[in-house]
């Protein structure tokens, strides 16, 4: 048992020997992997059932996939990168760069690629997680689940979707092998990754239809390539690239404002993403076919320089016409016509409210997630549920954002976990979970909060579900998320041995 003691007869983890077990290595849990080994804690394990570390990044190969958060705010505080080829990095460079920090924070060894874990559940006997995992049983003082919100893709619930004769893929599993040079390529969908691959395969194809639901805003990227001289001052000032990320997370907090309290500063977003339109599209039905009719903000804001100039080009269509199935030859419309297709691409998102699927997860007692998780996920600041102790999520329930880098919330997500390593080490304790009077008051106040955002204006998102539920968004500043979650609060964990409390966490 090396390290550990006894307490009251039962033997408790001591000094930071406890182990950690963190699901998925994309963003979240190469995060936790590299800042729980700097602040001591060495017996960690990470699995991905990826062949390779990266996450999304890893899995989004599409034509002209890339961050839509500036890189100098989209990469890790710890590891940045005064090397980046654009002002937003390329799928590929993203995935390098992951794999790099990875690899020079010596904790590649400490992840176990091609595994994944179907099963966690908690041993009140032991106080240990027990993980099943597609390479066998692994026990666990502590879990981590860094699944990702985004790493499962949905496909559209259309009529005829396996009886299409040509190659179909969705975005997130692009099929590199398929040539679509002079083919007929039918994308569904106008979200994120469709006005990213329509204008990287529109030169390529013969003809290129998008089918398009419901229009979202846009407002300009404003990308473009750092110079050699520029990154050559990246890294000679680093400083000059500090200022830039606080200068990004500054806009991106008044973004937040705008979409959550401050809705005011909304016209002037709206503003801009008119313009972009009447710049770009002459020709009037086009423009009132891309206009959206809801809030900007509703729906993500989607940032981007090429969108309408792609669909101006004389070999692109966008099809507004309701799909009434999928046929071997293509795309029939409600009105009978079809449309043929060569190729079909499925630009149609995430199942961005599964979570932790199809992992199951039982905690103490017995109790199973996803019960606790009906009718919809919620966890005490997006990571703690009451019953699962020593269970921690990252980019959890509530911790996604309308504006604002993922792995800001990533790192203040896993700065908690190390505060409540801290609390067990403290107190000598063997579990730490969220007390659920303190869950309950979190969520009443967060749905307040949620209430008069823009989110809940009317619109059909990824962020809402079709009941109204919304386990997505957070709906306070970002920098108010890095504060709460800084500590472990005092009120709201309760810390124990198997047999008894010994009390609260730590007051602040
Ligand atoms: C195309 C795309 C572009 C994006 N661009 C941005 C952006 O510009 N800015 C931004 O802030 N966010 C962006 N996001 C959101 C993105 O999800 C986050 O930024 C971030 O990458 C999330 O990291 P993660 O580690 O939490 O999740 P993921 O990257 O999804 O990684 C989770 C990993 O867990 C693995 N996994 C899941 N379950 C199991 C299991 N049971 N066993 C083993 N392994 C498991 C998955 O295989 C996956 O590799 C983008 C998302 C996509 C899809």
């Amino acid at each position: 048992m090396g390290l550990d003691g006894e307490l009251n007869g039962r033997v408790i983890g001591a000094g930071r020997s406890r182990s950690v077990a963190v699901v998925g290595a994309g963003f979240g849990g190469v995060a936790a992997a590299v800042m729980l080994r700097r602040a001591g804690f060495r017996n960690v394990t990470v699995f991905e059932r990826g062949e390779r570390v990266g996450g999304v990044w890893n899995h989004n190969t599409y034509p002209g996939a890339a961050c839509d958060v500036p890189s100098h705010l989209y990469e890790l505080s710890f590891a940045p990168n005064p090397r980046w080829s654009r002002r937003y990095a390329p799928q590929a460079e993203i995935q390098q760069y992951l794999e790099r920090v990875a690899a020079e924070h010596g904790v590649l060894e400490s992840i176990r690629t091609g595994t994944e874990v179907t099963a966690a559940r908690w041993d009140d006997e032991s106080d240990r997680w027990l993980l099943q995992t597609s390479a066998g049983e692994h026990v666990a003082d502590v879990l981590v689940a860094a699944c990702g919100q985004l790493s499962i893709p949905k496909l559209p619930s259309l009529a005829g979707l396996e009886s299409f004769d040509g190659p179909a893929f969705h975005t997130a599993e692009w099929d590199h092998e398929v040539e679509l040079e002079g083919k007929r390529v039918a994308i569904i969908g106008s979200g994120c990754s469709a006005i990213q691959v329509a204008p990287k395969i529109q030169p390529r194809v013969a003809h290129l239809d998008v089918f398009q639901r419901s229009p979202g805003w846009t407002i300009p990227k404003l990308d473009y390539a750092y110079s050699e001289r520029a990154r050559r001052l990246f890294e000679r000032f680093p400083v000059i690239q500090r200022a830039d990320r606080a200068a990004t997370f500054a806009f991106m907090e008044l973004v937040t404002a705008g979409l959550t309290n401050r809705r005011w500063l909304l016209p002037a977003f709206r503003a801009l993403g008119r313009g972009q339109i009447s710049k770009a599209i002459g020709d009037e039905s086009l423009r009132a076919k891309v206009t959206p009719g809801d809030e900007i903000g509703c729906k993500r804001i989607m940032l981007t320089d090429e969108w309408y100039p792609t669909l101006m080009k004389a070999n692109v269509e966008l099809v507004t016409d309701a799909i009434a199935e999928l046929t071997p030859r293509g795309v029939r419309l409600r009105d009978g016509r079809e449309r043929a297709a060569d190729v079909l691409v499925l630009a149609t998102g995430f199942q961005s409210h599964a979570f932790v699927a199809p992992m199951e997860i039982h905690g103490s007692g017995g109790r199973s997630l996803a019960d606790a998780w009906t009718p919809t996920p919620r966890a005490y600041l997006g990571m703690s549920v009451p019953d699962f102790p020593n269970m921690f999520l990252l980019y959890g329930p509530n911790t996604n954002g309308g504006a604002g880098s993922v792995i800001y919330t990533i790192e203040a997500g896993v700065n908690h976990v190390i505060a409540a390593l801290g609390e067990l080490e403290r107190a000598r304790a063997r579990r730490i979970e969220v007390r659920q009077a303190a869950a309950e008051a979190f969520d009443r106040d967060l749905r307040a909060a949620l209430a008069p955002t823009v989110w809940h204006t009317g619109c059909t998102s990824w962020y809402v579900d079709a009941d109204g539920n919304d386990p997505s968004q957070w709906p306070w500043l970002w920098s108010a998320y890095r504060r709460r979650t800084a500590q472990i609060d005092a009120g709201a964990y309760e810390l124990s041995t198997a047999a008894a409390p010994v009390g609260s966490a730590s007051s602040p």
